[in-house]
């Protein structure tokens, strides 16, 4: 009995050290100690010893029993710090390794021409004002003088959601709008979305226009011209040849197209121009008097011009972009460039 409560010792002081984690720890703990355990099974002998010999070999087994806890609360304790030791090595940042940047957005080309208008007239005293893009007859072409037979209401120009509801063709119904609301005098630049039955090289069926409107007493042509040429030298740069031609629109009389000096030749004459040195920017022109009727402007005290173009167009020229469609494909091969 002693040779064999020896023999088990080294066995399972053995078999703790080799147990590498805390489940082969337990399995050992288990085989040794438990209901089917070898000590367990050994114990059961102690009933054929004699009297004397059972106080030796009960405290041998008290002695082996504290041995075999503190050697395996010992083991324990390593293993676990092992399993630390293991995961923070696992875990560890390297923090000479090259960061993975994230990709930022950048602004749209149509936004950047946007804001850069819309800050060279907030510098000359113009508000943004905004409008729907859903809008009555009354405020997308009645109150603008375009009347019932005019060619811009035909079915081929404009989306009609019923008789009386458009997305509206032009930015133009923010000034009936905002001279509805305000008297004289105002100054406003109101950019939006615009909707044409319209889809080509040059033309998409949704683009963006910005509109700029003045009303004060003794507004004449005079300063018209003045603020146009203004900016587009801002906008363009300074120097940059500027020009008037005679137009028609049935909300401003007179009224007139703005050229620039072509931005791709320097006036010499290209492709982009048709060889004529000039770019079509803008039309502009004095308010007509009739639109001051509907929003009950007295046209007696009160003058005003206004202005529109195209936002896509700017921005062609501005960037040099050749095609239209480039701007509503969100190709990040093309956006990421702006
Ligand atoms: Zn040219």
């Amino acid at each position: 009995m002693k040779q064999r409560l020896e023999q088990l010792q080294q066995d399972v002081l053995a078999a703790l050290l080799k147990a590498d984690d805390e489940k082969s720890l337990q399995d050992v703990k288990v085989g040794f100690l438990g209901k089917k355990g070898t000590l367990t099974e050994l114990m059961k002998g102690m009933r054929d010893l004699s009297a004397d010999e059972r106080p030796m070999i009960g405290s041998l087994v008290n002695t082996l029993k504290d041995q075999f806890e503190s050697s395996f609360i010992e083991r324990q304790s390593i293993l676990r710090q092992q399993a630390i030791d293991a995961k923070l090595a696992n875990e560890k940042i390297d923090v000479t390794l090259p960061g993975r940047r994230s990709t930022s957005g950048s602004k749209h080309p149509v936004t950047l021409v946007t804001e850069e208008i819309v800050d060279i007239f907030s510098r000359l005293g113009f508000m943004v004002e905004e409008g729907p893009e859903i809008e009555q007859d009354f405020y997308n072409f009645e109150a603008l003088n375009i009347p019932k037979d005019h060619p811009a209401r035909d079915m081929q120009d404009t989306f009609y959601i019923t008789d009386d509801l458009v997305l509206r063709t032009h930015t133009s119904p923010v000034q009936i709008r905002t001279m509805m609301r305000h008297k004289p005098p105002v100054r406003v630049i109101a950019p939006g979305t615009v909707y044409r039955r319209d889809s080509d090289l040059t033309h998409s069926p949704m683009f963006h226009q910005i509109e700029g409107f003045l009303v004060d007493e003794k507004v004449t042509f005079g300063d018209l011209k003045g603020i146009l040429t203004h900016f587009l030298n801002e906008f363009f740069g300074e120097g940059l040849a500027v020009r008037f031609r005679p137009s028609f629109f049935p909300f401003t009389e007179p009224s007139a197209e703005v050229d620039i000096a072509c931005v791709i030749c320097g006036g010499e004459g290209c492709r982009v121009c048709s060889k004529t040195g000039w770019l079509e920017i803008l039309g502009c022109g004095m308010i007509d008097p009739a639109v001051f009727n509907s929003v009950d402007y007295d046209t007696e005290a009160y003058s005003g011009f206004a202005f529109g173009m195209g936002l896509e167009r700017i921005a062609m020229l501005k960037y040099g972009v050749n095609d239209l469609r480039l701007f509503f494909e969100n190709d990040l091969r093309f956006l990421k460039q702006f």
